[in-house]
């Protein structure tokens, strides 16, 4: 089918302001398949979960969007959403901390990288909670580290499941050392939830790196990921400068992980659902 192309549409024209923020609409009806390079209707692709029918690919799918389809519908409540970022560094690259995340938060209409609240999945409630991986390479600082840590405290309160999908860079570099004290603070806030004895499920999305990683995403009682999620601490890049060698193929990707036991299963977005219902009816 690709050879009827014989150069690559333009499919998204730079968008403007006010066309981000309606993005499914404006972005064009076709879209192309990153892996196996097939133009696809998009609406196909949304109907099937942001999967690409042709090879299976799992492309990014939004944090809201998510949660809406894997819960029991119409039960998903969002809490915590008046928590906002502050600049306690008064940080700034090459652009200040403070502008970068007015323009993020105006575009995506996220106050930050965590979506969470409470739900059910087959009846059984759950504490949950998804990283928004638009919003600045779901980077975890202070406002994502609380949200993550109130999904068990919640978890705990109501003696119910939790449940997160991670989708992070890492911590965020613009808040320091608070975005790494994020690490500890959402561990603990996991040690205590165990005290009442509920599982914890973490769901590793494309890509699931840096303190992320190294903190809560990596402590679930059962650990899934989705297919060819990149997940580590330093991306392949970094390790291979480091270390000077050539690292094996699909090296971080899910399918090597869970060959070399870090992981528990991968599952299909469409089985996900499913999945979960039956392990929390297994744990709970
Ligand atoms: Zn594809």
């Amino acid at each position: 089918m690709s050879a009827w192309f014989s150069k690559k549409p333009r499919i998204a024209p730079q968008a403007s302001e006010a066309e981000r923020d309606q993005p499914s609409r404006m972005q064009g009806l076709w879209a192309k398949c990153e892996e196996c390079d097939e133009i696809i209707y998009r609406q196909e692709i949304e109907k099937n979960l942001n999967v690409c029918p042709a090879c299976g690919h799992h492309m990014p799918w939004r944090a809201r969007e998510r949660l809406v389809a894997l819960l029991d519908p119409g039960t998903f409540e969002e809490m915590d959403q008046e928590l906002e970022p502050l600049d306690p560094l008064g940080f700034s690259d090459s652009k200040k901390y403070r502008d970068r995340l007015r323009t993020t938060r105006k575009s995506l209409g996220e106050n930050d990288a965590f979506v969470s609240g409470v739900g059910r999945i087959e009846g059984k409630q759950v504490s949950i909670g998804c990283f928004v991986f638009e919003f600045m390479g779901g980077s975890m600082g202070s406002v994502v580290g609380e949200k993550v840590a109130r999904v068990f405290e919640r978890a705990r309160d109501l003696k119910c499941a939790a449940v997160i999908f991670s989708a992070s860079g890492g911590a965020r570099m613009q808040e320091g050392i608070f975005s790494l004290m994020q690490m500890a603070k959402t561990s603990a806030a996991i040690a205590r939830f165990r005290e009442i004895r509920r599982p914890y499920v973490s769901v590793m999305l494309h890509p699931t790196t840096g303190g992320v990683a190294a903190s809560f995403a990596w402590l679930g009682d059962v650990i899934l990921a989705e297919p060819k999620a990149l997940i580590g601490f330093a991306g392949p890049r970094v390790i291979e400068q480091t270390i000077r060698q050539k690292l094996p193929e699909g090296f971080q990707r899910s399918e090597f992980l869970l060959e070399h036991g870090m992981i528990d299963a991968i599952i299909h977005r469409k089985e996900l659902r499913q999945k979960l219902g039956q392990l929390l009816g297994l744990m709970a």
